[in-house]
């Protein structure tokens, strides 16, 4: 037997008992105890698994996903067979219920080896994060449980050519005909939009303009083979090239009642909840490929020779390592809160904003910084550091641009301030 499927049988009884059937309504119980940086045996189990399967799988084959733009089903499958994704499916559905702060360890570990391949690993997670937060046990048996059965991946698909930071613009409608409804529009920079099983759909459904977004907008579980979902060309893209993404047009496509979530008019709500779970491992990810742009640039530092000294003798150059040292570090601490937080019952929506946005600005600054150590040869796609940056801008973007994660931490503090004046 390959000495990873070895690893992953021996440590997947240890993981299990992290689980915490990873429902909204069963929050582990906030410890008694204080503070503690200590990972478990469960998660440190976890973690080795994952980063193993980073230096094994992934970090070998990463240059040429990124190349081809091929979507790396071959990876997937084996992350998928070692229980390396969907960790956060109830057990009620057969997975393993674990929290998102375990998620946040595995995203962390495969975005170091390479961030595209992660997306496309971990944003079927996004996919299941509003059928999770709001899916009544059927739905989530027969969608969750259908991605552990077999290696399949979902999407989320909100954002639309004309509606991306402002949600409340989404123009895709669905009308009610009797027990079923009608989709009908078109969704923009969908990832997995190709190669996903069952979308979760965000649509209006309430036409008056006047009708707040609290209750103009329905989410649907729509399937990928239903006639009139049609998935466009692949986009190519700056970095993550192994992720796919695209636009898919919705023409007529007839949902059934039982795939509606929660009910009608409660889309809007589900859609920006999911963000509380799934902002962390974004930022955990982002985390990770700062890591890499700092061990790249580190080892590179002390081979590197100019004047007849290493370049890591030059303060300069040695500050940059230090300062992305501290990026790392607070980016890590910001996901681990933010994780922590929901995984307890607790609001998270400011700190997930707080740890999505500090761990991309950390990613971006750290991959430029890498390719300024690596001088000339930083520019050059035979080193890897040209990767991480191109890599690293999309998180400044996706799942709320750096921007709109601003406007939530203040509009908070605001609100906070109003409350104590
Ligand atoms: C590779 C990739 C993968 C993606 N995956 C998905 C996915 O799986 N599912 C999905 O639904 N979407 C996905 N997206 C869409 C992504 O979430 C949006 O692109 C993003 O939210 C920004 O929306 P937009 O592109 O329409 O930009 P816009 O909303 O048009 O924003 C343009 C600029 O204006 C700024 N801006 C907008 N409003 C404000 C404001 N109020 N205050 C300050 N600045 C503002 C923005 O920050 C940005 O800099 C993906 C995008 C990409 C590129």
């Amino acid at each position: 037997m390959n000495p990873l499927t070895q690893l992953a049988r021996a440590t997947r009884p240890i993981y299990k008992k992290l689980s915490t059937s990873a429902t909204l309504s069963s929050a582990k119980p906030i410890p008694t105890t204080g503070f503690c940086f200590e990972l478990n045996d469960e998660q440190k189990a976890l973690q080795e698994l994952a980063r193993k399967f980073t230096r094994e799988e992934i970090i070998p084959v990463a240059a040429q996903y990124d190349k081809t733009g091929e979507y790396p089903w071959p990876i997937l499958k084996k992350a998928w067979e070692l229980g390396l994704m969907n960790g956060h499916v109830p057990v009620h559905c057969g997975g393993l219920g674990l929290g998102v702060f375990e998620g946040c360890l595995v995203s962390e570990e495969i975005a170091y080896g390479c961030s595209g391949i992660m997306a496309a690993i971990y944003i079927t997670e996004v996919g299941q994060a509003p059928i999770i937060l709001a899916g009544n046990k059927e739905q989530q048996k027969k969608y969750l449980g259908r991605l552990i059965d077999e290696p399949l991946v979902a999407a989320y698909c909100v954002t639309e050519p004309g509606a991306g930071s402002d949600v409340a613009g989404v123009k895709t409608r669905a009308e009610k005909k009797g027990d079923e409804w009608i989709l009908n529009g078109q969704k923009m920079w969908i990832t997995n939009g190709g190669v996903a099983n069952w979308y979760f759909v965000l649509a209006r459904t309430n036409p008056d303009p006047k009708c707040p977004p609290s209750k103009a907008f329905t989410g649907f579980i729509v399937e990928r083979e239903w006639p009139g979902v049609v998935p466009g060309r692949k986009e190519q893209n700056m970095g993550q090239r192994a992720s796919d993404t695209r636009g898919i047009t919705f023409e007529d496509v007839r949902i059934p009642k039982e795939n509606v979530l929660i009910g009608e008019g409660a889309g809007f709500k589900i859609a920006m909840g999911a963000f509380d779970k799934t902002r962390p491992p974004v930022g955990a990810g982002a985390t990770g490929l700062a890591n890499r742009a700092l061990h790249e640039a580190t080892k590179y530092a002390l081979e590197r020779k100019t004047f007849g000294v290493p370049i890591a003798q030059h303060q300069a150059v040695a500050f940059l390592l230090a300062d992305m040292a501290v990026g790392v570090e607070t980016a890590r601490l910001a996901w681990m809160k933010a994780a922590w937080l929901v995984d307890h019952g607790q609001r998270n929506t400011v700190l997930a904003s707080v740890a999505k946005l500090h761990a991309s600005e950390v990613a971006n600054k750290a991959a430029s910084d890498a390719v300024q150590i690596f001088g000339g040869n930083g520019f050059n796609t035979e080193y890897p550091v040209e990767k991480l940056m191109r890599d690293a801008k999309i998180y400044q973007i996706y799942e709320g641009t750096s921007q709109i994660q601003r406007v939530i931490i203040s509009r908070e503090l605001f609100s906070a301030a109003k409350q104590t004046a």
